[in-house]
């Protein structure tokens, strides 16, 4: 179990749920960060006491400011702000939630004071899968995922990244609120319609990216890098009833899953108490009342955001960061009704037709693609 936590994207879906397995587990909390939700801050500044708050936007720093003054926790801001709190010295892992590929950089500060880092910001290994896990080996740093299926494949391989034995990974995807319609009757969908996801409660971004199915896109290209695969050796399976959070298939054809309620609680606390497990918040699962499980094979050509990530996949270089940055551009506008539902997915592909994508990128190219993707969205409304 860790010792001493530090939380990024504290006010989150994640983040509270992060917070809640601390405090259920007596872990103290020594480093938090957010963007401008400072009315939560100041609540959890109260509760957990913690000795950083970083607050990206700076006119909301001033404001947490003033409203932690009678308490020892020091604010800080901006990019500087998160790094700080990514790095902080008397912390030994790091909860990375922020939404979005502004995660990268705190997350490569973690790494390089060789901390355990919680993942759940999958962006960063999408943008910089290649990097991140070749900084992790460098720095004897200790990614454990906390996205759901990556959980269920890490707890499939026993608890490892790397498995020589490892055939084939099983990705299991709900469908989510859309799953078996046809491409033409999804496309004016609300962004009501498109949070209401049936088994998962998440943040609004996660929740479109589960509509279109790019967040399955996007999770097999992170279980490429964690657990050193190629594209090829993931099979989606659509599983409406999340039960089984993923697995793998072994040499000798023996498949391994890992089950559970559909409750970010537990893959959360198993980044914190790995590798021990401790008694959780969550229900257990009933099997007997679970009804049968299904599986089905995904319809790519109803799901179009599924099939560009995993052209990009295949691409590699910087084609993941421009797929996932355009994605993100795109998803924003459609949460603030500027484009339907259906544009979200042109408009990746029509990014990722227009930008050069550069093999082997170094940081600076990945953050210059990151870049150019979101510019180039804004410019196509
Ligand atoms: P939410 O939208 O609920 O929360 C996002 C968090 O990130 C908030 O704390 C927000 O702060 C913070 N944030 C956003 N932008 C910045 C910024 N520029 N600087 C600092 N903090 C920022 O997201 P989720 O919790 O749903 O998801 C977080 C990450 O975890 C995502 O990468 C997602 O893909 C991944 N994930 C989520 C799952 C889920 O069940 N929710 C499951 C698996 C993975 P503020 O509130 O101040 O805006
Ligand atoms: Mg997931």
């Amino acid at each position: 179990m860790v010792n001493h936590l530090s939380i990024l994207g504290s006010t989150g879906s994640i983040g509270r749920q992060s917070l809640d397995a601390a405090a259920h587990l007596g872990i103290p909390v020594r480093a938090i960060a957010a963007n401008s939700n400072t009315n939560l801050m100041e609540q959890q500044v109260r509760q957990f006491l913690p000795r950083l708050a970083a607050v990206y936007d700076e006119a909301a720093a001033k404001r947490l400011r003033l409203a932690v003054a009678d308490t020892p926790t020091k604010v800080v801001c901006g990019m500087d702000g998160l790094i700080e709190a990514a790095a902080a010295p008397d912390t030994d892992c790091v909860v990375t939630a922020v939404s979005g590929s502004v995660g990268l950089r705190p997350t490569l500060a973690a790494i390089d004071c060789g901390k355990r880092i919680a993942l759940a910001n999958k962006e960063t290994l999408v943008c910089a899968g290649a990097l991140v896990m070749e900084r992790v080996a460098q720095r004897g740093a200790e990614v454990i995922p906390v996205d759901s299926e990556h959980s269920a494949i890490f707890q499939s391989l026993g608890g490892r990244l790397r498995h020589p034995e490892l055939k084939r990974i099983l990705l299991t995807a709900s469908g989510g609120p859309f799953r078996g319609m046809r491409r033409e009757e999804v496309y004016d969908k609300t962004p009501a319609q498109a949070v209401a996801h049936p088994n998962w409660n998440m943040g609004a971004k996660i929740s479109v990216d589960s509509a279109t199915m790019m967040n399955k896109g996007l999770e097999l290209i992170e279980a490429m890098h964690l657990f050193g695969v190629s594209p090829d050796r993931i099979s989606v399976l659509i599983h409406p009833q999340s039960v089984v959070h993923s697995g793998v298939e072994f040499c000798d054809g023996s498949v391994v899953v890992q089950m559970a309620v559909p409750n970010m609680g537990l893959p959360i606390q198993y980044a914190m108490t790995y590798p021990d497990r401790a008694p959780s918040l969550c229900e257990p699962l009933d099997l007997f009342s679970s009804g049968d499980l299904r599986f089905e094979r995904p319809e790519l050509a109803n799901i179009p955001c599924l099939a560009l990530a995993i052209t990009a996949a295949q691409r590699g270089g910087t084609a993941p960061c421009i797929l996932s940055a355009a994605n993100e551009a795109a998803v924003a506008l459609f949460l603030a009704e500027k484009i339907p539902f259906g544009k979200i997915c042109e408009c990746v592909a029509e990014t990722l037709e227009s930008i050069h994508i550069i093999d082997a990128p170094s940081l600076g190219d990945i953050l210059e693609a990151d870049r150019a993707a979101r510019e180039y969205v804004k410019g196509l409304v």
